[in-house]
């Protein structure tokens, strides 16, 4: 009985539209920590960027993709200049963002 080699044609994988947009939809809040006024955003822990690591400022932990955590920046300075925390060391966090 022969078997018939089925030539796999590739089947094409899109890359999943770029999560970005998911992320800008975190709630967004923001939160002041002594005079400074900080905006956090939450952020679901998708990653365009295969193998993504942040550090947290607080903790010096990492954590990686799928991590919901939360993104933060000063307020007045944008969030050009912007952190991303573990949920809970966020709220301890005080201090500068920049
Ligand atoms: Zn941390």
């Amino acid at each position: 009985m022969g078997r018939k080699n089925q030539s796999k044609r590739g089947k094409r994988e899109e890359p999943e539209a770029l999560d970005l947009d998911r992320v800008r939809m975190g709630i967004r809040t923001t939160v002041m920590k002594g005079s400074i006024s900080f905006t956090k955003q939450s952020h679901s822990g998708a990653s365009a960027e295969e193998g993504k690591k942040w550090t947290c400022p607080f903790c010096n932990g990492t954590f990686g993709e799928g991590v919901a955590h939360v993104v933060a920046w000063e307020t007045e300075l944008g969030p050009s200049i912007r952190r991303h925390f573990h949920t809970m060391c966020f709220s301890r966090w005080q201090g500068r963002i920049n």
